[in-house]
């Protein structure tokens, strides 16, 4: 930064040095500059920022970016603050932790009885015969008597109730729900899920992935004016967190419409990629064409949200359910007499899957999976490489999400296939969804849960992915964190998975520059560059300049984004 002149644009400085002029070029003031702070500029620090038109028109010393102040210029003093980039989460619910709010919600890691009893005072409080949703239990905190819908029946006869477990991808149901899914003994499993049966062969009320939506059809959907409060809701909290750009991991055509009308509205701050969900039934039978997404989809898409992916779900979740699919078998068996869920579920045929993939990249589509297990995880990696075969390289990002376990093998292919790997910091740690897949992995593989590290070291694109609301925070700071430790915030208790630790530079890169990219916006945004758009963060505190263990306590003063201040704390 010692270059006064080294904010003058390459191209113009040489055009004046040919029309003979010594003087530089005028400076149009700036509309906002950021002054005294430390600002985390690529290769080391810088102490001011001035932006115009939302773009970052200078950045360096002091006295160098005061020639952007005029009379116009609104400067915040940052007296010493931290200024990073804005943050990026690849993986988040937002209009389901929104409607949430208003759900029948109990700690996780809640036993049968504070289940019962909550499920209680929301029967109470909605009225008989009024459906009952929320969650979130575990199997492990019920204890001794596993969930069944006779401790749902007992608190609430008359209402039908539908419980989420912690990973979504499995439900409990009561009597009265299954009686209005009509679902009986007799009914078999869907295709892609499971209806949990007791030793007398009735249903349990623990429904499976698909098994749970033949409930949730009956479940009253939201109101377009719920749904657009509750996104509304959850991009604010976003805000508040430093998480300036995000990946919807799963829109439908409400959602998309929801986006699209507070992006008119001028209240949709974020730069947004909505991956909207297709059910694997929705892909047709083999040798159906694919629907085209393009009829659809184009229609919502707007400046700051493009619904241009596609969400593809190829797994469940390595809990007690056992339905995320792995190359080698559970470690706990089922009493399951034909052993079909040995090694998980599987939820689209191969040749399926990656005839979908190549159709979807060659119309320009990126896809995003939802692979848990290291045979889905594998299953995805193959149908990438399938479409990069058919097509080529077409520069899109399809990424792999949560990645709980990855094959060496497959590490090994994946930069070369142009992979991207989406990792779910709120697993990385202990907390109450842990000690159920540890259960059902065993220890050995635990070693390398959530290989974080291991994705880093291939090459291949990593990026952050919070799973919000199935896991209880957006907050971006105790995932940096405890990508470093790999213990709980704070630095407590065990370590989980500890060879999978990364640098704090590494998870950086993985927050902010690596974002960008997979966002196909890294000419953009990501880094606080001269050129780039102003979506910055101004923070309490320095991460790098403090311990590793306070980071999670980070708290955002200030988020903006394309120059415009988008959030202040109080
Ligand atoms: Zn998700």
């Amino acid at each position: 930064m010692k270059h006064t002149k080294s904010f003058i644009p390459l191209v113009a400085g040489s055009w004046f040095a040919m029309a003979g002029t010594a003087l530089a070029a005028p400076v149009e003031e700036a509309e906002l500059i950021l002054s005294r702070g430390e600002i985390r500029v690529p290769g080391g620090w810088a102490q001011a920022l001035a932006v115009r038109r939302g773009v970052i028109v200078a950045v360096g010393e002091e006295a160098a970016v005061a020639a952007y102040r005029g009379a116009g210029t609104r400067v915040i003093d940052l007296a010493g603050a931290t200024v990073i980039p804005g943050l990026h989460d690849m993986h988040i619910h937002p209009t389901g932790a929104g409607e949430w709010q208003n759900r029948c919600m109990f700690p996780q890691g809640s036993s049968a009885k504070v289940v019962q009893d909550t499920v209680k005072a929301c029967v109470a409080r909605k009225g008989k015969g009024a459906w009952i949703t929320g969650g979130s239990w575990d199997t492990a905190s019920f204890g001794k008597t596993p969930p069944h819908r006779q401790l749902l029946d007992r608190v609430a006869p008359d209402n039908p109730v539908i419980l989420n477990d912690i990973s979504g991808h499995s439900s409990l149901a009561n009597s009265r729900a299954l009686e209005l899914a009509g679902i009986t003994r007799d009914t078999p499993d869907p295709a892609g899920g499971i209806i949990e049966r007791d030793a007398s062969g009735e249903a349990t009320g623990v429904l499976r992935e698909s098994a749970g939506f033949a409930v949730g059809r009956h479940v009253p959907p939201a109101t377009p004016e719920e749904t657009l409060a509750a996104l509304k809701w959850s991009l604010e909290q976003m805000l508040s967190f430093g998480i300036t750009a995000f990946t919807d991991a799963g829109t439908n055509m409400a959602i998309n419409r929801a986006y699209a009308t507070l992006a008119d509205r001028g209240e949709l701050k974020q730069r947004v990629r909505g991956c909207t969900m297709w059910a694997p039934a929705r892909l047709g039978a083999e040798g159906a064409s694919l629907p085209d997404p393009t009829l659809t989809l184009n229609q919502y898409a707007r400046g700051r949200f493009k619904p241009d992916c596609i969400k593809l779900v190829l797994d469940g979740v390595p809990t007690s359910g056992h339905t995320a699919a792995m190359v080698e078998p559970y470690e706990e068996a089922l009493n399951d007499k034909d052993d079909v869920r040995a090694r998980g579920l599987l939820m689209i045929p191969a040749a399926l899957l990656n005839r979908t993939v190549v159709e979807l990249d060659r119309r320009g589509w990126t896809v995003k999976f939802h692979a848990a297990g290291d045979a889905a995880v594998r299953a995805g990696i193959d149908a990438i490489e399938a479409a990069r075969k058919a097509n080529g390289y077409t520069g899109l990002h399809h990424n792999v999400g949560h990645n709980s376990f990855i094959q060496p093998s497959d590490l090994d292919r994946a930069a070369a296939l142009g992979v991207t790997f989406e990792m779910s910091p709120y697993i990385w740690f202990h907390n109450p969804i842990i000690p159920d897949i540890a259960k059902a992995i065993g220890p050995k593989r635990m070693e390398h849960w959530t290989p974080i590290k291991g994705a880093v070291d291939s090459r291949a694109l990593v990026v952050p992915g919070s799973d919000w609301p199935v896991v209880p925070s957006l907050n971006p700071w105790v995932a940096i964190e405890t990508a470093v430790t790999r213990k709980a915030p704070g630095g407590v208790g065990e370590e989980l998975g500890g060879a999978e630790k990364v640098s704090l530079e590494e998870i950086y890169e993985v927050f902010t520059t690596n974002g960008a990219e997979a966002m196909d916006s890294r000419h953009l945004t990501g880094s606080i560059e001269t050129g780039l758009l102003a979506d910055v963060l101004v923070l309490d505190r320095n991460i790098f300049k403090i311990p590793v263990t306070d980071i999670h306590r980070t708290r955002v003063l200030t988020t903006i984004i394309h120059g415009e201040i988008v959030y202040q704390a109080q």
